[in-house]
């Protein structure tokens, strides 16, 4: 192998470790997804893509927030309240 070669080889090694480590982080926020809607307490199947694409998770560094789709949409609705009283917009 050439130098060039053995280069090239270190440098995709490189990659391809950011990238793995990219998937472990995602990996560790969804083993701490909790199970359950951080409002209501109403549980979350993991295994149901339903509630995957309804539910809406909101990571803010090592805090994984789980809310069931009834959660959210009031917890929207309370922020448009808040921004309307405000007088601010989106
Ligand atoms: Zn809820």
């Amino acid at each position: 192998m050439g130098s060039l070669e053995r280069k090239l080889k270190r440098k995709q090694d490189k990659k391809s470790r950011r990238a793995e480590k990219k998937v472990a982080t995602k990996i560790a926020q969804f083993q701490k997804l909790p199970d359950k809607c951080l409002t209501c307490d109403a549980s979350f199947d993991k295994k149901s893509k339903e509630f995957a694409m309804n539910w809406r998770v909101v990571v803010n560094g090592e805090n994984v927030r789980l809310y069931c789709k009834e959660c959210w949409s009031s917890a929207c609705n309370i922020l448009e309240d808040y921004m309307e009283e405000k007088n601010v917009s989106l």
